[in-house]
């Protein structure tokens, strides 16, 4: 299962659409560029998301139009 996430920023085209989805799981910074803050994560990649939370990470996933949010089952680091 794919509970770990990153996002690739340098595709990121800040339409927030990720934060619309998953706000417990992404946040914008100041430039509108998305990240991973769940739990502190800081978009490293590293903080397993919660089983309760994984539907709303898949429809993340699937609205990014950059395909710049990667997901992984096992940590990034
Ligand atoms: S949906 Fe994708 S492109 Fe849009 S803000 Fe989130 S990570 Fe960036």
């Amino acid at each position: 299962m794919n509970s770990f996430a990153s996002v690739n920023q340098e595709s990121c085209i800040a339409c927030g659409a990720c934060n619309s989805a998953a706000p417990d799981i992404f946040d914008l910074d100041y430039n509108g560029i998305a990240g991973v803050i769940y739990e502190g994560d800081k978009n490293r990649g590293i903080t397993a998301i919660e089983p309760e939370l994984l539907e709303e990470l898949q429809e993340a996933f699937v609205s990014c139009p950059t395909h710049c949010i990667q997901l992984a089952a096992v940590p990034f680091a």
